[in-house]
């Protein structure tokens, strides 16, 4: 059987209560007519909002981070089990901001990973390595460390439900993409990394690529064996592109 796509928009820290109404109205009838899954992840603030926007249309939600513990004494964070409440039933983890600008490490990435499977939230884990480690050849070590982490913490039962996003923190929101070739072979080695470790996730494990997607580029990704979605950034923000990178995808 075919995977089913995954095209996700990551708002990051942009909008306002209108262009978040704006997008939603703007990408339902693209979400509605795809086969595939359209998520987009919001603000925090404004996540019961848009859930309640989405309701009756195909957009599932997204949040962009969650805390490492479920409740109790820690002044600004948000749980899983809160965003599965109001409706979210994905949420990124270790996107690449989280790790450069909040200090997330593997292990806190891991343990985020375990909370949000642990209140049935579709964790987003993102990977890729910066641009120095890409021109020092040490891209393989940085993602198998960044995925290791995750099977040491929970084991491989873990990827039955993750879905991965190779992001090379050199293309994001620079307007400098990977070419499709150079996304496919990371994800083969993403891919082979993880079958090789358990072979029954090979039908329904999900990579999608993110940085710099575009409607321009963005059949070239889904083209590709190894590339079943896209995590758009900037481009989810304008309602006409994101809906042409959904319908890109056949
Ligand atoms: C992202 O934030 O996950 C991302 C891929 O951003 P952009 O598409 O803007 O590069």
């Amino acid at each position: 059987m075919k995977k089913k796509k995954l095209i996700a928009g990551n708002w990051k820290m942009n909008g306002d209560i209108a262009l978040a109404q704006t997008i939603v109205d703007g990408i339902k009838d693209a979400a509605d007519q795809s086969n595939h899954d359209v998520v987009i992840a919001p603000p925090f603030v404004y996540l019961p909002q848009v859930a309640l926007w989405a309701k009756e249309s195909k957009i599932q939600l997204s949040a962009q981070n969650l805390a490492k513990f479920d409740q109790g004494a820690y002044t600004g964070e948000v749980s899983g089990k809160m965003l599965k409440d109001i409706g979210c039933q994905y949420v990124l983890v270790g996107h690449s901001e989280r790790r450069q600008y909040f200090g997330e490490t593997n292990d806190v990435v891991a343990e985020k990973v375990e909370f949000a499977l642990k209140n049935g939230l579709t964790p987003i884990l993102c990977v890729g390595e910066t641009l120095e480690e890409r021109e020092s050849d040490a891209w393989k070590s940085v993602i198998e460390a960044q995925l290791s982490s995750v099977v040491q913490r929970i084991g491989m039962e873990a990827f039955d439900r993750v879905v991965v996003a190779y992001e090379p923190v050199w293309a994001i929101g620079t307007g400098k993409s990977a070419s499709a070739e150079i996304a496919n072979e990371v994800h083969a080695f993403i891919f082979c990394t993880l079958i090789g470790k358990s072979d029954s996730i090979r039908d329904s494990l999900r990579i999608l690529y993110g940085g710099s997607v575009t409607a321009d580029n963005s059949a070239q990704y889904m083209a590709m064996s190894h590339i079943d979605g896209v995590l758009v950034g900037g481009a989810s923000l304008k309602p006409d592109v994101f809906s042409q990178i959904i319908r890109s995808v056949e």
